[in-house]
C-alpha cells in the first residue's frame, strides 16, 4: 500500500514548505523508498503558464508538456525523479474537470458541490499518483492554512486518511518560530494558533517542522509539543541553512525522517547520504569567484529564473566556483550603457521571455558577448535575440527581428524568428506553443556535441516562435552554425559561433533538466569557458584563493 505525507503551511507563506517538502523526498528516497511528489495550487488558474512571472516565479516545465508551479522544480532537483503534469493540481484544473464531467451528465442530476464533488476531485488526484511502483506519494499543499480557497484541499486530504487508513498517512505542518528582536525571544504562539486553525479543519499534525531564523531551544521545543499535542520528537526545528542543498541533511540530523517513517510503519535502512553530503561540502568548498550576468526582464524576482540560477549553481560546483550571479535588466542595457553593465562580467545569460520589451538590451548584450570573446549561453528566447542580433549586425540584415515583435507600426523585412505554419491557426494562448521534451539531433563534430558528448539529446521546450528556416544557410555559410536540429531536420534546436570561445544559443530550457549533483550539459561547459577566459584574463584573482583553498581542502579531507 502506498504511504502518502501531506505537507501545509502555516502562519507566513514563502517558508519554504516546497523545499520540507523536497527534502524528505530525498531523505526517503535515500533510504531505497520510491518516491514520488506532487503540489496543490489553491488558484484558479489552469496552470501558471499563462501567469506573469512577476505574480508567480518561473514557469516549470515537466517532459510531458506540463507548465507547473516552480516547486516541481525543487522536488526534481532533489529527489532526481522526473515528474508529469500529474504531479500539479490547481483549483481551476479541478473545477475545470468537475464543470465538464457536469456538463457531460456524469452527475445524473445530481446537485454539484464543493463536498463531495471537487474533494472528490482533488483526491482522484493525489490516488492517481499512488501506482503500484510507487512507495510513497508526498502531497504539498499550497497557500497558507487559514486561506479561504485552501479549504476544500484541507478537506480532501482530511479524508484521504478516513479513505486509505490511518497507518497510510502522515500530516507534517511546516510553521515559523519568529524571534521577536526587542523581547530578545522566539515565540511560539504564531504556531500554536496555526495547529488550531488546522485542527478546525480536522487534521491534527502528526509532525510539526518549525522553520526559524536560528536553532530553537529543547525548551521551546517542549513548549510546541505540550501546546499542540505532538510528542516532541516530532517538533522538528529547521533553521535557515547556508544551502539549499544543505536542507535534507539538516533534516536528517532533526529526525524528520525518521518520525515520519516510524508513524508509517516504513521499515527502512537509514539514509545513505554519501553523494549529497559530498555535494554539500563541495558548495562549501567553492571558491573560484566568478560573476556571471542574467541579462532579463524580470530580474527584480530571481524567482522568475529560479531554474536558470540552480543550473549555474551547479555548474559552479562541480567547477569549484564561488558564483556571484549579477541580475542584470535588459531594458538597461542600451548605448552608453552596454559596457559599464557587462563590462566586468565573466560571462552572459541571455534566458528566455516572452514580449517585446527588454528585447533590444538583450540583442546588445548578445553583440556584446560576441565582439568581446565573453562566454555567452541563450536560452530559448536568449537563441532567438543571438540569431536577430546576427543577422542585423553581422549578415547585414537591417531590421532582423522576430515576427514575435512585429507591431502596428513595426513588422519586420527579416523574420529570422518566426512561427511555423501550424502554430499560426491555434488561438488557445495555452494550445499553442512547443512544450515538453524533444529529440534534437546534434551535429557529428559541432561544440554541442562535444558538449553533450552524444549527438542524440533530449531537452524541454517551452515557445511559440522558431528559427526561420529560409534564412538558414545565410548563417550556416557565415560563421553562425545551425548545430542542433530536431530530428526531421526541420526545426533549429541549436546554433553555436564558430571561433568564439562559448557563444551558443538553444531553442530548448535545458536548466530544467540540470541536477545538483549532475549539472546540464550546456552550463557545465558554458561556466567551465567563463572560468577558463577569466584565469586568463586575471589569473592574479584566482592565485590568491587558490592558497587559502589548499588549507581548506586539508581541513576538509582530514
Ligand atoms: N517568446 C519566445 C517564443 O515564444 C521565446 C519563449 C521563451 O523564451 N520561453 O518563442
Amino acid at each position: 500500500m502506498t504511504k502518502h505525507i501531506f505537507v501545509t503551511g502555516g502562519v507566513v507563506s514563502s517558508l519554504g514548505k516546497g523545499l520540507t517538502a523536497s527534502s524528505l523526498g530525498r531523505l526517503l528516497k535515500s533510504r531505497g523508498m520510491r518516491v514520488t511528489m506532487q503540489k496543490l495550487d489553491p488558484y484558479i488558474n489552469v496552470d501558471p503558464g499563462t501567469m506573469n512571472p512577476f505574480e508567480h516565479g518561473e514557469v516549470y516545465v515537466t517532459d510531458d508538456g506540463g507548465e507547473t508551479d516552480l516547486d516541481l522544480g525543487h522536488y526534481e532537483r532533489f529527489i532526481d525523479e522526473s515528474l508529469t503534469q500529474a504531479s500539479n493540481a490547481t483549483t481551476g484544473s479541478i473545477y475545470s474537470a468537475v464543470i465538464a464531467a457536469e456538463r457531460r451528465g456524469d452527475y445524473l442530476g445530481k446537485t454539484v458541490q464543493v463536498i463531495p464533488h471537487i474533494t472528490d476531485e482533488i483526491k482522484r488526484r493525489i490516488s492517481d499518483l499512488a501506482t503500484e511502483d510507487v512507495d510513497v506519494v508526498i502531497t504539498e499543499v499550497g497557500g497558507t492554512v487559514g486561506d479561504i480557497e485552501i479549504l476544500p484541499f484541507l478537506e480532501a486530504v482530511r479524508q484521504f486518511r478516513l479513505d486509505v487508513g490511518r497507518q497510510n498517512v502522515c500530516y507534517v505542518h511546516v510553521t515559523l518560530v519568529p524571534y521577536i528582536g526587542p523581547a530578545g525571544e522566539q515565540k511560539t504562539k504564531p504556531t500554536q494558533h496555526s495547529v488550531t486553525e488546522l485542527r478546525s479543519r480536522g487534521i491534527q499534525p502528526d509532525i510539526i517542522v518549525c522553520r526559524s531564523d536560528r536553532r530553537i531551544s529543547d525548551g521551546l521545543r517542549h513548549k510546541i509539543s505540550n501546546l499542540c499535542d505532538v510528542p516532541v520528537e516530532a517538533v522538528v526545528n529547521a533553521p535557515d541553512a547556508s544551502s539549499l542543498y544543505e536542507i535534507p541533511l539538516v533534516m536528517h540530523d532533526a529526525a524528520l525522517d525518521g518520525q515520519v517513517c516510524e508513524l508509517l510503519g516504513i521499515d527502512a535502512p537509514e539514509p545513505d547520504l554519501t553523494d549529497w553530503t559530498q555535494l554539500v561540502r563541495r558548495v562549501e568548498r567553492a571558491w573560484k569567484p566568478l560573476r556571471i550576468g542574467v541579462v532579463g526582464k524580470y530580474v527584480s524576482l530571481p524567482d522568475a529564473y529560479l531554474s536558470v540560477a540552480e543550473a549555474l549553481r551547479h555548474a559552479a560546483f562541480k567547477h569549484e566556483v564561488d558564483l556571484n550571479i549579477e541580475w542584470v535588466l535588459s531594458d538597461n542595457v542600451e548605448g552608453l550603457l552596454v559596457r559599464e553593465s557587462l563590462g566586468h562580467l565573466d560571462g552572459v545569460v541571455l534566458p528566455g521571455g516572452f514580449g517585446q520589451r527588454g528585447v533590444e538590451g538583450k540583442i546588445e548584450a548578445a553583440r556584446f558577448a560576441r565582439e568581446n570573446g565573453v562566454p555567452c549561453l541563450g536560452l530559448c528566447l536568449g537563441m532567438q535575440v543571438m540569431a536577430i542580433e546576427y543577422a542585423r549586425n553581422v549578415l547585414g540584415l537591417d531590421g532582423a527581428h522576430s515576427s514575435e515583435f512585429d507591431s502596428q507600426d513595426f513588422t519586420t523585412p527579416h523574420p529570422v524568428i518566426d512561427l511555423m505554419a501550424t502554430q499560426r491557426t491555434v488561438t488557445d494562448m495555452g494550445g499553442s506553443m512547443r512544450l515538453g521534451a524533444y529529440v534534437a539531433r546534434l551535429d557529428e563534430g559541432s561544440q554541442v556535441a562535444e558538449i553533450y558528448g552524444e549527438t542524440v539529446i533530449s531537452e524541454r521546450h517551452r515557445h511559440r516562435y522558431e528559427f526561420n528556416p529560409r534564412f538558414r544557410t545565410r548563417f550556416d555559410d557565415s560563421g553562425l552554425r545551425c548545430s542542433g536540429t530536431s530530428p526531421d531536420g526541420q526545426l533549429v534546436e541549436f546554433v553555436e559561433l564558430e571561433d568564439h570561445r562559448f557563444w551558443i544559443g538553444t531553442q530548448a530550457h535545458p536548466e530544467l533538466k540540470s541536477r545538483p549533483n549532475r549539472p546540464a550539459p550546456l552550463f557545465d561547459a558554458f561556466v567551465g569557458a567563463c572560468l577558463a577566459r577569466a584565469e586568463e584574463l586575471d589569473p592574479a584573482r584566482f592565485k590568491v584563493n587558490s592558497d587559502v583553498s589548499v588549507v581548506a581542502d586539508s581541513t576538509v579531507t582530514s
